[in-house]
């Protein structure tokens, strides 16, 4: 069953933008003051702040403070509608969008249309790999991540006491020295070297053993190698062992395999595996590209006009993590520009305004954390490490969090992590480690956990039916009653 939302005639210029995250939710506030009506179509219904993942992984922060619910975001935005679906399909030619969810079809219409769908987890073709070793794009992955992690300690622990070797799940290999595997490894020497040390009996955490993988030859690439043998060295400080130039060639559930370029090969055993190894577009990039001819890059992003227009299509923007134009990076930045750059041109079109110069962006910066009070940051010629980087790092996020509130909760659970040995978010469930698998063993994942919309109306008109030919049967004998007079107790039998 499909529910249409047309066009009336008469009708304001209709927006369309694809995703909640940096480059739909900042493209749709932008055009608060347009006189435009904007339906913003996304697959979850949070707008999620993906820098931050590491920290819910990890059990700094809860989800809920990285991740507020979209409708509430924009409820003071009155020209913006909020609906859940994932896209499917582009209609470049009859201007529409189709969505679904749980199986249910919504199809919405564009004069302008903004896609910022952004981009998922790459595993060079081995998508098996995913099983064993999760990324880091969603909160699903941090949460199940979290699981992993904790529950690797548990496991652990259980094991010890049996008196059986534990080495294999006080192992943790992170693949990966972009900054979300670095972010990722420090993050998980603290957890075992200063906040679990006096939470077991039977294993001692710090002796756990935490690998970061990369087939490049130094960590955080884009940060230069000065940056790069600092942050090397600042992990290795940390416990953490940083393997280079080695490429992963298999992960299962029992470990991973990686070959060197000299042609060695070796194995590390380990349970806990991450994934924070390359970056593939959105597969609607592939749908706007078989229907305008834009080309695809090998991480599947589309090539766009300067004015971030797909060729032959000015009524269609596609800004963030999808598009490849001017090698821009894959960073929060080039979305949130992007996107205001998107609505600005959609409002002048409107009013009549000439068109801008081609976007440019300004780039404000580059930082990864490393651990507490430990970071690098790269902003202009700028060059910063250590506490001042870290300070700067913790200042840039605070800003960006959407929301007063997860501001505020934020920044304790920061003092509670970072100035002491706590985490605040440790709880872990059964349901967060193995929902992923379960549901990909299910045909068409959740929506076979509920009813079709068409069995389900169909069982519902079939119910109605029976109903109403029992209550008309009911109400015609009714009236037969009534008419033979013989309704209620006859006058003689009355006392
Ligand atoms: C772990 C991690 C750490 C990062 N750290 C940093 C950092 O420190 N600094 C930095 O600048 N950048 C960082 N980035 C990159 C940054 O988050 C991205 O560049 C940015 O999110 C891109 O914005 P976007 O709008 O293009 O895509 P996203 O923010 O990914 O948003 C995509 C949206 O589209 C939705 N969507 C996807 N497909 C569909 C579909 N078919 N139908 C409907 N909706 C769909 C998604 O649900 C999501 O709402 C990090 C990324 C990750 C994963």
């Amino acid at each position: 069953m499909a529910t249409t939302q047309q066009q009336a005639p008469g009708q304001r210029h209709q927006v369309v933008v694809i995703g909640s995250g940096f480059g739909g939710l900042f493209g749709t506030k932008a055009l608060r003051r347009s006189d435009v009506d904007v339906t913003m179509v996304a697959k979850t219904t949070h707008h999620l702040f993906q820098p931050l993942l590491y920290q819910v992984a990890t059990g700094i922060l809860s989800e809920g403070e990285i991740a507020p619910p979209t409708r509430e975001v924009l409820s003071s935005q009155q020209n913006a509608q909020v609906l859940l679906g994932e896209v499917t399909d582009i209609d470049l030619e009859a201007r529409t969008v189709t969505s679904q969810v749980l199986g249910r079809e919504t199809v919405s219409a564009y004069d302008s249309l903004i896609v910022a769908a952004g981009a998922g987890q790459s595993y060079f073709g081995n998508d098996q790999f995913a099983e064993f070793a999760p990324g880091m794009k969603s909160i699903d992955d941090a949460l199940e991540l979290r699981g992993r992690i904790f529950g690797a300690f548990e496991m652990a622990e259980l094991g010890a006491v049996r008196g059986d070797n534990v080495d294999h799940l006080l192992t943790f290999v992170v693949v990966g020295a972009g900054p979300t595997g670095v972010e990722m490894a420090g993050q998980i020497a603290e957890l075992a070297h200063r906040t679990l040390r006096r939470d077991f009996r039977a294993i001692n955490t710090r002796t756990a053993r935490v690998v970061l993988v990369d087939a490049a030859p130094q960590v955080l690439p884009p940060f230069g190698e000065k940056l790069g043998a600092k942050a090397k060295a600042e992990l290795e400080g940390l416990g953490v062992e940083v393997i280079l130039g080695a490429m992963v060639t298999d992960v299962d559930e029992r470990g991973i395999e990686m070959k060197f370029k000299d042609g060695r090969v070796e194995v590390i055993n380990t349970v806990t595996k991450i994934w924070a190894a390359g970056v593939q577009a959105s597969p609607l990039g592939k749908t706007l590209s078989e229907q305008s001819g834009a080309p695809l890059d090998r991480a599947g992003r589309i090539s766009v006009n300067p004015d971030l227009t797909l060729p032959g299509h000015p009524e269609v923007f596609v800004v963030g993590d999808m598009i490849a134009l001017d090698h821009l990076p894959g960073v929060a930045q080039v979305a949130i520009q992007g996107a205001k750059y998107a609505a600005k041109e959609i409002t002048g079109r409107i009013k009549g305004e000439p068109s801008q110069p081609p976007f440019k962006y300004f780039d404000k910066g580059s930082m990864a954390i490393i651990s507490r009070f430990r970071a690098v940051a790269m902003v202009g010629k700028l060059r910063l490490t250590g506490v001042i980087a870290w300070l700067m790092w913790l200042a840039v996020h605070l800003v960006y969090i959407t929301g007063f509130k997860n501001r505020v909760t934020a920044v304790l659970h920061w003092f509670v992590s970072f100035l002491g040995r706590g985490r605040s978010e440790r709880t872990t469930t059964e349901q967060q480690i193995f929902a992923r698998s379960a549901l990909a063993r299910l045909k068409r994942g959740a929506a076979d956990l509920v009813s079709d919309p068409g069995a389900y109306d169909a069982a519902r008109q079939l119910l109605e039916t029976t109903r109403r030919a029992e209550l008309e049967a009911q109400a015609a004998e009714e009236a037969r009653l009534t008419d033979a007079g013989q309704r209620g107790v006859p006058a003689a039998e009355r006392v």
